[in-house]
């Protein structure tokens, strides 16, 4: 069992308090992504697990157990860091087995662990080159080799795709996902990239200044954000959000939730404005429309409308959102 429990756990750095009364429980076995902006405390939450920054209050529990005094090396966990050392003078086997070395694990033993692991990352051709002649992307799996083979139960990942460039990281993304399904093992994943947690993740984390915002599956956090914090840092280009009359109260929809047309349709929400930028994306055109009450983003899959023309922005029902005043969403 390898379930993580954070309970009532702040964290203070000298007087100032990065992560504040934090209660989550990270399921065995899952795909948890931790995901926020800058700042927000993620590093901080995975720091906690590892043991690498003891929490200030509350407490810490690997499958059900309170591990504030038992050492990082002793967790049963693994951390992958977004920049990930591995040695360049030693071949991608020594890499890979050098903690095996160093726990005195037999050399029969390691060579077949560092077969099995080295075939599921798709590095077993590159068993004896040196780290220099592979590519980023292969380096990568090198680190994530390297903590594999001690079997830990838990992954804690920062960031790790982050020094690769886009196709790549698209490509490993994939590949986690693969592994994680072999392995069966919990993943705890830092990014504050929000297409990568949206695609990765079995359940969302969504912080911001050491709160949790919303924890949930990617599908529901899209479809029913839990405030206009959530509502605006998931999706892009971001939920438009505008206010309600006088009364403080928020009403909002989904760039691609909306409808442009040239003449009035009969959907609740509907305003008439000017095109004021457009986007086009190859599959779909973003648009800006300007309007009395407010500038809207309308992402459209055909690209019909120019700078510059007069439309009709419409929204379905059943597409927009309420929040309140204290913008926490509001149920139909
Ligand atoms: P990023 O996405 O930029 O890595 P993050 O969400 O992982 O951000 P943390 O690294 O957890 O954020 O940092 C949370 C807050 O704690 C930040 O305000 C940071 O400046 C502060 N902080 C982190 N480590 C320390 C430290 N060792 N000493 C003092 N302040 C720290």
């Amino acid at each position: 069992m390898a379930s993580i429990a954070f309970k009532r756990v702040s964290k203070a750095f000298d007087k100032h308090e990065v992560i504040k009364d934090l209660d989550l429980t990270i399921e065995d076995g899952k795909f948890t992504v931790l995901v926020g902006p800058s700042g927000c405390g993620k590093t901080t939450l995975l720091r906690m697990i590892a043991g690498l920054d003891p929490q200030t209050s509350g407490s810490v529990l690997i499958g059900g157990k309170d591990v504030s005094r038992i050492a990082p090396g002793k967790r049963g966990v693994a951390m992958v860091f977004q920049n990930y050392a591995i040695y360049p003078t030693m071949s991608v086997r020594e890499n890979i087995e050098f903690g095996l070395v160093n726990n005195k694990v037999r050399k029969a033993e390691r060579e077949e662990l560092v077969e099995g692991i080295s075939k599921a990352v798709g590095l077993y051709e590159y068993l004896e080159r040196k780290p220099s002649t592979l590519s980023g992307g292969q380096r990568q799996r090198v680190a994530l080799a390297r903590a594999m083979v001690k079997k830990p139960s838990v992954f804690l990942m920062d960031e790790p795709l982050s020094n690769l460039d886009a196709k790549l990281r698209v490509q490993m993304r994939i590949e986690l996902i693969e592994l994680h399904k072999k392995l069966g093992a919990t993943f705890v994943y830092v990014t504050h990239d929000q297409v990568e947690a949206m695609s990765m993740a079995d359940t969302i984390v969504l912080m911001n200044k050491g709160v949790i915002q919303q924890e949930a599956p990617p599908d529901e956090m899209y479809r029913r954000p839990s405030n206009r914090f959530t509502a605006q840092f998931i999706g892009t280009p971001p939920m438009n959000v505008g206010e309600l009359g006088e009364s403080g109260s928020l009403f909002g929809f989904r760039p691609e939730s909306a409808v442009l047309s040239e003449a009035q349709g009969d959907e609740p929400f509907s305003v008439r404005g000017v095109i004021a930028t457009r986007e086009m994306l190859g599959s779909e055109t973003i648009y800006q429309v300007r309007s009395g009450s407010g500038n809207y983003m309308v992402k459209c899959s055909e690209d019909l409308f120019a700078a510059g023309q007069e439309v009709y922005v419409g929204v379905p029902a059943a597409k927009l959102h309420f929040f309140g005043e204290d913008e926490r969403r509001i149920d139909e």
